[in-house]
């Protein structure tokens, strides 16, 4: 018995299916993973609702919405090889091994990677990297990849995150200042060609830039 049934199905029918996320793979892994586990004991009770929660380090669990939305922009098929960039908790990370082939994730914070690790091993998932370390150099050794997603915000698009991308690959990534974001959807149409769409405005941690953020490169 699943003890938030109630509350997953109305996160799932509010929050997602009548505000436009249709994508059956989507919902189906959003309806098999259990957000609580994913959040600290004290919030338990709140791991349903379309909030961020604190998950320790500063940093949050991002809402459901935005994660299904980021999800859905990356248009993923089930075969590809992707790249998340803020592990946090591990909830981005399991739906990702749900809908695709093979998923590395890079988190800078090493007690929330080996806690996500820890959850996602016992959950069964054997289709996951996890790597600790600066992200925004993405993850060179592993590329290409057919998508990125970046799960905190950043001044600016790094060129290594470019640069790592299959051709008809595609970032998903929040860009602006660290207040609030607009999210990017940029797609490698050509060796040296990108198209860049604007999707929503939302609101994420920050990217930090271990190596300082310079201008227009890192
Ligand atoms: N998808 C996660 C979001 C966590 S918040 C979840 O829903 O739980 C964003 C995460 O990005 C934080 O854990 C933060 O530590 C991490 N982060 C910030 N800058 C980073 C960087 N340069 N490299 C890797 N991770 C980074």
């Amino acid at each position: 018995m699943d003890p938030f049934a109630i509350e997953k199905k109305q996160m799932i029918t509010e929050h997602l299916l009548h505000r436009g996320i249709n994508d059956s793979r989507i919902l189906a892994a959003f309806q098999k993973i259990p957000r609580h586990l994913f959040v600290r004991e004290e919030y338990e009770d709140s791991a349903y609702t379309d909030n961020p929660l604190p998950i320790g380090h500063g940093q949050t669990i991002s809402q459901p919405y935005i994660v299904a939305y980021s999800l859905q922009a990356l248009a993923l098929r089930g075969d590809e090889k992707i790249l998340e960039i803020g592990t946090g908790s591990g909830y981005q990370t399991a739906l990702l091994a749900e809908l695709t082939r093979q998923v590395y994730t890079v988190e800078r914070i090493p007690e929330l990677s080996d806690a996500a690790k820890a959850r996602l091993d016992s959950l069964g998932y054997a289709n996951i990297t996890f790597k600790t370390g600066d992200g925004t150099l993405g993850l060179m050794e592993s590329a290409p990849f057919d998508g990125i997603i970046v799960s905190a915000g950043a001044p600016f698009v790094p060129d290594s995150y470019k640069n790592q991308l299959t051709i008809g690959g595609k970032i998903v990534i929040p860009v602006g200042n660290e207040f609030s974001q607009d999210l990017l959807r940029i797609t490698r149409t050509d060796e040296n060609k990108f198209s860049t769409e604007s999707l929503c405005p939302c609101v994420f941690v920050k990217l930090i830039g271990e190596q300082g953020w310079r201008n227009g490169t890192l």
